[in-house]
């Protein structure tokens, strides 16, 4: 393990502080990440806090540590905001499909989106509807312990009772006559003691389609439960790493504590981490509003917001170029500069490969790389490390203007960790350079097949065009 990783600081919701991150097990690490409800297709703002995990999930990994990632995919019990219909039997009703297809269908468009990013897939993800006995266990156990009621065949999580022995809404840090006020969800609040107080197990009206037996009723678990229940099973009552996007902070986090907390007297994970919003139009990107823009629709250019397409690493990168607790605005200009700046860290690394060295060295390239871990260990600060790269820029230029001098041991650290950044932690893709690679590669059989006919060696060039034919490259001789 290197050493660097005692300095990695993590910016806590919890605590509001930056913390030094030690793990509760040496070596290991437990992150639990909330998935996408699987009910659309997702768009870029939900791709940018699963984008700013996948850094999070490499950094520790790179780090040496065994981490497990756990990344659920919500698949029953996400309600429609001020209504009671479950958003996947909605859209099961809309399609006229079975609503696990319509879970399929979006969980596989998910992975096939967050692929072409070049996201890592998390060590387990688990669905809630695979884990209803879980909830339903936990739901006893809450009750058992006096801090939730079966109210006409639902339950609820009884805020007060919980509010007398512990703190409620600790990320948030609302009283419970605020989250009255706020409260939105007012579904069933005939059956609740309290206005505030929110479900763990919903009866099931007769046209509800997604629905269990349980002690209560024929129903659905409540959307705050699954993560409590699954990162419990798979993680234990204490974990390093909670993460989700700021909206989840309240009441979706808030309620998780609770649900977690009521039960082994201690809050569930250790670190909170909520990453800031992708914005359109300085508008938090949602679905639900129209303010929203799909990957592919950037991809193919096929929208009326941009210009022109751009490339999955473009995205990538432009997202990075914002720490994962600011807000992002999307727009044309925006993604035409980070192009821009993308090709030259693409040709920085072409200019790192073929940079000349000398015996000596007046360049310690020790200095650029603690300069990167420095950056990424300030609460895993992209920025920064992507204005290390810039500094990079400037050595190779001073370098090749004969101002600076670089032997082979210093050059090879610098191709290295490079390397190690952009491609291993960043996650970020060299392909355009693979593809100037294959056109080299292209220039060369055809200069030899020239030579060849210019020797009128026929039979060799012959084969050649043949065979670049086949692949569908067309060779015309003319004068
Ligand atoms: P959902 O499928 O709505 O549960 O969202 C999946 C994840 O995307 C959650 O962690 C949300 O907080 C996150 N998310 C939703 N909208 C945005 C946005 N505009 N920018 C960043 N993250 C978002
Ligand atoms: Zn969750």
């Amino acid at each position: 393990m290197l050493s660097s990783n005692k300095d990695l600081k993590i910016y806590n919701s919890l605590t509001s502080t930056k913390d030094i991150f030690s793990p509760i097990n040496e070596n290991l690490v437990g992150m639990y990440v909330c998935g996408p409800t699987v009910y659309n297709t997702v768009h870029l703002g939900n791709i940018r806090t699963f984008i700013s995990f996948d850094l999070i999930f490499r950094y520790l990994k790179h780090l040496g540590y065994n981490v497990r990632y756990v990344r659920n995919i919500t698949d029953v019990g996400h309600l429609e905001d001020d209504s009671d219909e479950d958003k996947i039997s909605k859209r099961a009703k809309t399609e006229k499909i079975e609503p696990m297809e319509v879970v399929q269908k979006y969980t596989n468009e998910f992975h096939s989106i967050l692929d072409l990013f070049n996201v890592l897939k998390p060590s387990i993800e688990p669905t809630a509807s695979g884990h209803i006995i879980e909830q339903i266990e936990m739901i006893q156990e809450i009750i058992d312990k006096g801090y939730a009621y079966e109210s006409n065949g639902s339950v609820y999580f009884d805020t007060n009772t919980f509010s007398k022995d512990f703190k409620y809404s600790k990320l948030s840090n609302r009283d419970l006559d605020n989250v009255i006020n706020e409260s939105r969800d007012l579904a069933g609040s005939n059956e609740k003691r309290n206005l505030q107080d929110f479900a763990l197990w919903k009866k099931a009206e007769h046209k509800h389609i997604m629905k269990w037996k349980s002690p209560w009723s024929l129903g659905f678990p409540g959307w705050h439960l699954e993560c409590s229940a699954m990162s419990r099973k798979y993680l234990g009552n204490k974990f390093d790493i909670h993460g989700g996007g700021l909206d989840l902070k309240f009441p979706h986090h808030d309620c998780e504590i609770a649900q977690n907390e009521c039960l082994s007297n201690e809050v569930s994970a250790n670190f909170w981490l909520h990453t800031n919003m992708l914005t359109l139009n300085g508008k938090k990107m949602s679905k639900s509003t129209g303010n929203s823009v799909l990957a592919s629709e950037i991809f193919d250019g096929n929208n009326n917001i941009f210009s022109k397409s751009f490339s999955p690493m473009t995205l990538k990168f432009f997202m990075y170029q914002a720490h994962y607790r600011n807000t992002i605005d999307l727009s044309n200009e925006a993604l035409l500069a980070s192009e821009k700046t993308f090709e030259k860290i693409v040709q920085l690394k072409k200019d790192l490969d073929n940079l000349e060295t000398s015996d000596t060295s007046n360049i310690s390239s020790q200095d650029w790389v603690d300069n990167c871990y420095k950056s990424i260990n300030d609460d895993f600060n992209s920025p920064k490390l992507i204005a290390n790269f810039f500094d990079l820029i400037k050595i190779i230029n001073e370098i090749k203007s004969g101002k600076k001098k670089i032997d082979k041991e210093n050059k090879d650290l610098l191709i290295n960790y490079f390397s190690v950044f952009s491609t291993d932690i960043l996650g970020l893709s060299f392909e355009s350079e693979k593809n100037d690679n294959q056109n080299q590669i292209l220039d060369i059989l055809i200069e030899l097949r020239d030579k060849e006919r210019e020797n009128k060696n026929y039979i060799i060039s012959d084969f050649i065009r043949d065979k670049l034919n086949s692949l569908g490259i067309n060779i015309e001789d003319n004068k």
